[in-house]
């Protein structure tokens, strides 16, 4: 019989790690001929492992009040040493860190170097479809039958199921008694229907954007967005598509607002100076000091303006309604890209149901999970890392 078996990727090799490293006897299994596959895509193949804001307002829960007890300072300092204690040199960019080497390469096969130094055995290839437990667990009973004292579920979510987090981990979960609030996709593009966006495909706007559900403000993000052929992409947009998603899924009506000037707090002030200092120019002209052109064009379609006609011939009406498509750009959404594009998942196992001081279940003895499974979400920025190596340490070391 074995003492620890840990099902699945990044916050599974942590519980490993510290599982062993603390004298257990462990063993992982994988369904992929891979460990850990997830890993080598994250930060866009860089591995945006941590991020140095680490305030709580960055992760998400259907019990949000419990955050707190998840994720403490004392946790997130243990996180950094682990990382630390892989060998793993930082790389910080605004905040942001990355392994020294630009690689996710690099943290991937520092855990599992960690994890050969410390005999932890590996079984790849078996996915594991049942658990049930007598005296033990036992493992795909009636096949391979794998006998185990305690076992750590950190199987992830449903999002980019190519990886191998398909959700099966939920239904294991469900077994044990174990409520799921229904996965939807976080981190995710948002999508919209209007016959412009064959116009605005490929354009990158520095902007703000804020989310409204059923009309009422929620968050709004500064930065960078990608307009494309479906809709809006981008971290800004990443952050705020939790909100959208778990929206859409309740039949609410969910619109993004888009200030494409955001670098003045006078808007009006601002356009009705553009000719100031140039000659001759029309309308579109003077907007093309800061939009590009493509954007020009269907602001002023949906504002009703004319193109090719001076900025001072326009009437005090068309100057709002100019300055309001230009700060207040509004789109319908009406869904999210799907699980294959996103990041992370929002839902999952609740807190309510898991001992937060050790992550074992507090339906069944003996078992834990860690990582996507439970119901913690980050932003963009490291936050999904930070939990994956902060609720792998936190089971890996309560493992009796
Ligand atoms: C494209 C992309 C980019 C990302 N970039 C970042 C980033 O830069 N920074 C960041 O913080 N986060 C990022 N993330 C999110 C981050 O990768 C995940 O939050 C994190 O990997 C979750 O870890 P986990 O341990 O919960 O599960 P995973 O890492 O998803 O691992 C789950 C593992 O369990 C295995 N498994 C599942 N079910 C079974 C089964 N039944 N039997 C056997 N094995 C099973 C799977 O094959 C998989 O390997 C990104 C995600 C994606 C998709």
């Amino acid at each position: 019989m074995k003492d620890l078996v840990i099902i699945g990727g990044a916050s599974g090799l942590t519980a490993a790690i510290t599982a062993a490293r603390n004298g257990k006897n462990v063993t992982i299994i994988e369904k992929n001929s891979k460990c850990a596959k997830k890993l080598l895509i994250t930060g866009n193949g860089k591995c945006n492992f941590w991020n140095e804001d680490q305030n709580l307002i960055h992760y998400h829960s259907n019990n949000k009040e419990l955050l707190n007890k998840f994720i403490t300072k004392e946790r997130q300092n243990l996180a950094l040493k682990f990382i630390n204690s892989l060998g793993i040199v930082p790389k910080i960019k605004n905040g942001y860190y990355y392994p020294f080497s630009n690689q996710a390469l690099s943290m991937h096969n520092a855990l599992l170097l960690e994890c050969q130094k410390l005999n932890i055995q590996i079984i790849k290839d078996l996915n594991v479809t049942n658990i049930i437990k007598k005296e033990t667990f036992i493992i795909n009973p009636n096949k391979e039958n794998i006998k185990t004292k305690n076992i750590i579920i950190s199987t992830g979510s449903k999002a980019a199921p190519k990886t191998g987090s398909d959700g099966q981990g939920y239904e294991l979960a469900k077994k044990f008694n174990h409520n799921i609030i229904t996965p939807l996709p976080s981190l995710v593009q948002l999508k919209g229907k209007e016959s412009y966006f064959k116009n605005w495909s490929g354009l990158r706007c520095e902007v703000t954007v804020s989310l409204f559900i059923d009309n009422k403000f929620i968050k709004k993000e500064t930065g960078e967005i990608q307009l494309t052929d479906y809709g809006v992409s981008g971290i800004c947009i990443f952050n705020l598509s939790r909100y959208a998603s778990i929206a859409i899924n309740k039949n609410k009506k969910v619109k993004i607002s888009i200030n494409f000037m955001p670098f003045t707090e006078k808007p009006k002030e601002f356009i009705k100076n553009l000719n100031k200092n140039t000659y001759k120019k029309t309308t579109n002209e003077l907007l093309e000091g800061f939009l590009n052109y493509k954007l020009i064009d269907i602001i002023l379609k949906k504002a009703k303006i004319k193109r090719n006609i001076p900025l001072n011939t326009l009437t005090e009406n068309e100057i709002n309604k100019l300055i309001q498509n230009i700060t207040n750009f509004e789109l319908n959404i009406t869904e999210t890209h799907n699980m294959d594009h996103a990041q992370v998942c929002t839902g999952g196992i609740p807190l309510t149901e898991i001992n937060s001081e050790t992550l074992e279940s507090l339906k069944i003895k003996n078992l834990y999970f860690t990582g996507e499974i439970i119901d913690i979400d980050g932003d963009c920025g490291g936050y999904n890392l930070s939990w994956a190596w902060i609720s792998g340490i936190i089971a890996g070391k309560s493992v009796k």
